[in-house]
């Protein structure tokens, strides 16, 4: 008895959290069907929304949130786990880099609003936005979503007391392990060269070019990639709208780069 007390203090205090977003990141932590149990044995899941009746929002070790700041519930909520939490876990695409929720950042808010701001009024419209824009980030986890064994290797690192390992070489290494060929080659718009890799390049490995949803790797070449793509016989605006439409938060620079590429 003693000594299942003693393991059981040591678990660290774990809460998952949505904000703005699909659900789908905090599904793939249910779904990993073979070991969600094991998972559960490791950690003192003290708060999850989605399986849990009584979730206490208060003094968490690890805080995972789930989406972007698209809202002032939003932000209240985020302030609050962060305020609450020793370490949090940005949980995918949304949370990493605004993803496509915040494509409305390019969009004209006469094309939107009616959708819901006209007609839930309470709602107060802010600038969609990932959540290191608001709160300290400790770590990432990118995807769309994201990979549930990448988040099994998180949480067990973290109950060792490692530092989870970042993936930082791009798509393309790991889809020519995988001995596919290459999209581009045939005129399709891959992103690729620019992506973090880490999904074990499955879109490719499916015959879909990828979107960038697991955000630009820290050295990207952006006017190589753009000068790829306009070789490909792809116009600016494809272009633009391709790289904004997981990105385009974290490519602040995008306009200037294509521009001075048009004016050489
Ligand atoms: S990152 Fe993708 S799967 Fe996760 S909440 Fe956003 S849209 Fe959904
Ligand atoms: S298909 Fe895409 S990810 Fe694969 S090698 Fe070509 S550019 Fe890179
Ligand atoms: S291939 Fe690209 S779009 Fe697909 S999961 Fe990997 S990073 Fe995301």
């Amino acid at each position: 008895m003693m000594k299942s007390k003693t393991i059981q203090m040591t678990k660290p205090k774990v809460g998952f959290y949505g904000i703005t977003g699909c659900a789908g990141c905090l599904l793939s932590v249910i779904f990993n069907e073979d070991e969600l149990l094991d998972l559960i044995e490791l950690i003192d899941l003290k708060a999850f929304p989605f399986v849990k009746e009584v979730n206490p929002d208060d003094s968490f070790d690890f805080i995972f949130i789930e989406g972007l700041v698209a809202d002032n519930d939003d932000l209240a909520v985020l302030k609050k786990l962060r305020a609450n939490s020793k370490y949090l876990v940005a949980l995918g695409a949304c949370a990493n880099t605004g993803c496509v929720p915040a494509y409305r950042n390019y969009s004209l808010k006469e094309n939107y609003e009616h959708l819901l701001f006209k007609k839930q009024e309470s709602i107060q419209d802010v600038k969609p936005t990932p959540v290191d824009e608001h709160v300290h980030v400790d770590h990432y986890i990118p995807g769309c979503p994201p990979d549930k064994k990448q988040i099994l290797t998180f949480i067990k690192a973290i109950v060792a007391g490692r530092t989870p390992k970042k993936y930082d070489s791009p798509v393309c290494m790991e889809c020519r392990q995988n001995g596919n060929a290459c999209l581009l080659d045939a005129g399709k718009p891959c992103l690729g060269p620019i992506t973090a890799g880490g999904c074990n390049s499955v879109c490719i490995n499916g015959g879909f070019e990828c979107w960038g949803c697991r955000g630009p790797t820290k050295d990207m070449n952006l006017e190589l990639m753009i000068r790829i793509l306009r070789q490909k016989g792809f116009d600016d605006k494809f272009i633009q709208d391709r790289m904004r439409t997981f990105i385009g938060l974290k490519l602040p620079m995008l306009e200037r780069v294509m521009n001075a590429h048009n004016n050489p």
